[in-house]
């Protein structure tokens, strides 16, 4: 690891910082928007109306073209922006998946005419929106999916079923994978045959059914498409191209987990500190100072990881296995923190939220059964040690 920051990086820092000092508090002051009875729709408008603020900043997109309100940010400026956003605190994002993703995607492969239709509602937050690739027989394996667009006139048919998808019943529009050459797959070829259509979630022959998940909540859906007709020109890039498009899109996942570590280290301490007020005897406890004591060499172990997968990034050289290591890393330790949460915490740990002696508004108990996503999302645990054993160990394979 060898860097320093130049003076720019110094003055986006510092710029970052204040327009958080100014801007922050207040909003956080500006108390709960929204219906009190459906905590999930209560977080969305409160990530609307951040995402709106962060705009007004030019701090929403910041990898955006500044002729679209971004910055164009080198990466180590996206490590700043993520490590600050991490250590203020900062609300999630309403569309972060437009922002992050679909957004860079239409202003790589969209027309001008769909840039002008889709990228403003992505930025000033006006329309929610999803990103459908999952099948049930197509998750690690994506390539596998198939559910079927036939183009029939100036309109792909669209038929299938996609599930695990964000949000959609809260999305206007989706970015979609489907199968537009069913050949390929037994061709042997199954990357081929892949489009991208960017889908209007209101269209008829379109059915999204809620699922509720481990924590209670209702955001994660099954979409399903029953001969729903998509203009075609709302494809993105060629058709039989999707495969290239959905790369850039994953590919932008993978950057950034800078922030995480910021963010792990942030909860271990709140962890601490909450153990002070609520149990501390369990402090005493040699058994959990251990744990407190691995889980923190751990986190700046992973700091120092991800520090040197941008050092590496810096100098034009792959992060390579840092970024697989990383991700493997961020499952793994924010489990772990979460599982010390509810066991540092005693009986009250496990109350969960909503009821009157909940500790920290149940975050705890809440935590300890959501951050079991960690392993899955963005590349599955095993699929991370795959990887790692073939590439980077170059393990026999059987
Ligand atoms: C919080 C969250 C949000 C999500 N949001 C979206 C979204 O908005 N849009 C979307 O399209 N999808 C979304 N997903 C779905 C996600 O992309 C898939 O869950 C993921 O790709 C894994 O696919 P799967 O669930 O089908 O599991 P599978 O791929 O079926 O895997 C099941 C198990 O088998 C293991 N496995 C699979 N292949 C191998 C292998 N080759 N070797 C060893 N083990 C293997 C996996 O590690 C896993 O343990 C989301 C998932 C989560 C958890």
């Amino acid at each position: 690891m060898d860097f320093s920051y130049t003076a720019e990086d110094d003055a986006f820092r510092a710029e970052l910082r204040e327009w958080l000092d100014a801007n922050l508090p207040e909003f956080m002051a500006s108390g709960e928007i929204g219906d009190e009875n459906n905590p999930d729709r209560r977080t969305m408008l409160r990530r609307q109306a951040w995402q709106r603020c962060l705009h007004g900043g030019r701090w929403a997109a910041i990898n955006w073209p500044k002729a679209w309100g971004g910055r164009e940010a080198t990466v180590m400026q996206n490590t700043i922006y993520s490590e600050e956003m991490a250590r203020a605190k900062t609300p999630g994002i309403y569309n972060a998946n437009g922002l992050w993703q679909i957004g860079p995607m239409i202003l790589r492969w969209g027309t001008e005419e769909q840039q002008q239709l889709w990228l403003p509602g992505i930025l000033n937050a006006d329309v929610h929106w999803c990103q459908g690739f999952t099948e049930p027989e197509a998750g690690s394996d994506l390539a596998n999916l198939r559910t079927l667009a036939v183009l029939d006139g100036d309109e792909y048919v669209v038929t299938g079923r996609k599930i695990w998808i964000s949000t959609a019943h809260l999305a206007k529009w989706g970015l979609f994978l489907v199968r537009t050459d069913p050949t390929a797959i037994e061709r042997g070829v199954k990357h081929e045959g892949i489009t991208a259509l960017i889908i209007d979630m209101e269209l008829p022959g379109i059915e999204v059914n809620v699922i509720r998940d481990i924590t209670g909540g209702e955001l994660f859906c099954e979409v399903n498409f029953d001969g729903a007709r998509v203009p075609a020109a709302y494809r993105l890039g060629e058709e039989n191209q999707g495969w290239n498009v959905a790369m850039g899109t994953l590919a932008n996942e993978r950057v950034g987990t800078s922030g995480l570590s910021v963010s792990m280290r942030i909860e271990l301490d709140n962890l601490i500190a909450t153990a002070r007020k609520n149990n501390p005897e369990a402090l005493d406890d040699p058994g959990i100072r251990d744990r407190i004591a691995r889980l923190w060499t751990q986190l700046e172990l992973t700091r120092l990881l991800n520090a040197r997968a941008l050092s590496k990034i810096l100098k034009g050289e792959k992060n390579w296995p840092e970024v697989p290591l990383a991700k493997l890393q961020w499952s793994y330790l924010s489990q772990t923190i979460a599982e010390l949460g509810v066991d540092i915490l005693g009986a009250t740990g496990v109350l969960a939220r909503g009821g009157p002696d909940a500790v920290d508004k149940g975050h705890w108990s809440h935590n300890y059964v959501w951050q079991r996503y960690t392993s899955i999302g963005a590349g599955t645990t095993e699929v991370q040690k795959n990887i790692i054993a073939d590439r980077a160990i170059k393990m026999p394979r059987r």
